[in-house]
């Protein structure tokens, strides 16, 4: 798949080669076609999976056509932070290099004046958060009748941030007849009930996060050319072979897995302590401290039990 089969204009794929890009990451092949279409997209993607490209390479493509008209923004795009509207922004720059387009950032703690110039001067590009969006608005300054194309960015983080009343206030002063895409790292029940309620017939498209690891760990993979017994034994080898070893965690993708390998390893003379699921709360706060604390030196866990592990 290439910048060139998602059918986007001449100068958005110059400026996407100047940018150095040699290929769309998966959800820009996945949704960009479908923006261009009108289609709205429910997009499941968290930040560093080129989802910013994803609506304003589409977004620039569309706003060829057509001219913006004084306070009448053409498309909006929500953003639950200044840093985070100020990198769209950046990327509207950077893609838009070929293209004369408005574009204007509003966002708290800058003065009302210039943001006001701008608005008044004719937008094709409004990118904002949510508060300081409504006070342009309640002071008259703004009408968001011509928007066309609406972007709701990061949406379990407007709901962490306590912004979806602000955000269901905006969605319905904006056309009903609007395209939306709609992007969200995570759906929690609240955000599925908004985007049933934003999205009309949405297509939509869920990428995972480019697995990634520390650049300080060594990876290895080890065949044990067994299951159980020989497994553990080479499991106990590898750990007698470690000479510096201080702690380790060695996961296990079944709770029983767990609890035999922890009982297992301590008759083999070992310093292991079980973490997983079905432990109540206070068995596992307890294994978890010892571990912290260097009490135990091996902690035997499910991917469960792990997840959000602080350590
Ligand atoms: P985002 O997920 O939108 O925050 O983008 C993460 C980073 O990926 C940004 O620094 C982009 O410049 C970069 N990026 C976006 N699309 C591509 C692509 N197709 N190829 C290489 N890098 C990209």
């Amino acid at each position: 798949m290439s910048f060139a089969d998602l059918g986007l204009s001449d100068k958005v794929l110059q400026a996407v080669t100047t940018a150095g890009y040699t290929e769309p990451t998966p959800i820009q092949a996945q949704a960009i076609p479908h923006v261009l279409a009108r289609r709205d997209v429910l997009g499941i993607a968290q930040t560093g999976t080129g989802k910013t490209a994803a609506f304003t390479l589409p977004m620039l493509t569309m706003l060829e056509n057509g001219r913006a008209r004084a306070r009448m923004p053409r498309t909006l795009i929500l953003e639950p932070t200044r840093e985070l509207a100020a990198q769209v922004v950046e990327n509207f720059d950077r893609y838009g290099t070929n293209h004369k387009l408005n574009v204007a950032l509003i966002i708290g703690g800058v003065s009302f004046a210039d943001q006001d110039a701008k608005l008044t001067r004719g937008t094709d590009v409004l990118i904002a958060t949510p508060g300081r969006l409504l006070d342009h608005f309640e002071r008259g300054k703004l009408l968001l009748t011509g928007v066309e194309l609406l972007v709701i960015d990061e949406a379990d983080r407007m709901l962490d941030m306590g912004f979806i009343p602000d955000i269901e206030r905006i969605v319905k002063m904006v056309p009903f007849t609007r395209q939306t895409l709609f992007f969200s790292a995570t759906m929690p029940p609240e955000i599925e009930r908004l985007a049933d309620m934003f999205l009309h017939n949405p297509q939509r498209i869920e990428v995972a996060r480019a697995a990634s690891t520390a650049e300080t760990i060594v990876q290895r993979l080890v065949a044990t050319g067994g299951e159980g017994h020989a497994k553990r034994e080479r499991l106990r080898t590898l750990i007698r072979g470690e000479a510096e070893l201080k702690n380790g965690i060695i996961f296990c993708n079944r709770k029983r897995d767990v609890a035999l390998l922890q009982k297992s390893l301590v008759s083999h003379g070992f310093d292991a302590a079980a973490l997983h699921g079905d432990m109540d709360q206070r068995a596992r706060t307890t294994a978890l401290d010892a571990f912290r604390a260097g009490e135990t030196a091996l902690l035997v866990a499910s991917d469960v039990a792990a997840r959000g592990l602080d350590i």
